[in-house]
């Protein structure tokens, strides 16, 4: 069967099954969002945001590019610093998640440049990541690859971390103590979400509760 065609039996089965079940919480969301967190992660087809963490509609403001980039601040029309800007400013939402994950495309590209070098919009963006590669100099020189990817996705949330404070919006809401940033890493294979621990250093599972 054709996707487009997939999509629309989709579309159809939404409407008749699962939209008149929450048809009041849909109206309630007609008018205005009030989502409880920027969740910002890479475009990977095999995140699935709301899925991951058993949220539903209006509660998680979702913002995502290859690597789960957060540019440093420029003031350029950058798509991602727009609506981190309006996440923070106008809805005003007490958290901002940045969710880096296992396999990830953008993370090898961030460790190989030259494989990217035939995607030149690529091949910049993940110039953001330089400075996680970097930081990942300071490891063992005798970890195999799979290692150095693993360290990277997670050197790379935390660099986007930081990327992040440097917006003039983050920076306010800090400063007034409404926002929390997180970062964390989602396991494709085992479904496991990892968070940074700021007192310890690591990335550690979350309690299952
Ligand atoms: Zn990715």
């Amino acid at each position: 069967m054709d996707f487009l065609e997939t999509m629309a039996r989709g579309i159809g089965r939404f409407r008749r099954d699962v939209f008149p079940q929450r048809r009041a919480q849909f109206e309630g969301l007609a008018d205005a969002q009030q989502p409880k967190a920027l969740f910002l992660t890479c475009a990977d087809s095999r995140i699935v945001p709301s899925m991951i963490t058993q949220t539903g509609p209006g509660e998680l403001f979702i913002e995502r590019n290859p690597g789960n980039i957060a540019p440093i601040y420029s003031g350029a029309a950058v798509g991602v610093s727009a609506s981190i800007e309006y996440a923070i400013t106008a809805l005003k939402t007490p958290h901002v998640i940045i969710c880096g994950h296992s396999d990830c495309g953008a993370v090898k590209g961030i460790l190989h440049p030259d494989a990217v070098a035939d995607m030149p919009a690529v091949a910049r963006w993940l110039r953001y990541g330089d400075e996680a590669r970097q930081r990942l100099a300071a490891a063992p020189s005798d970890i195999d690859e799979e290692e150095r990817l693993r360290r990277l996705t997670e050197l790379n949330v935390l660099v986007q971390m930081e990327h992040l404070a440097t917006h003039p919006a983050v920076q306010q809401a800090l400063a007034g103590g409404r926002l929390a940033i997180h970062g964390w890493v989602y396991e494709i294979e085992t479904g496991e979400v990892r968070a940074y621990d700021p007192a310890r250093g690591v990335f550690a599972p979350f309690p299952d509760i």
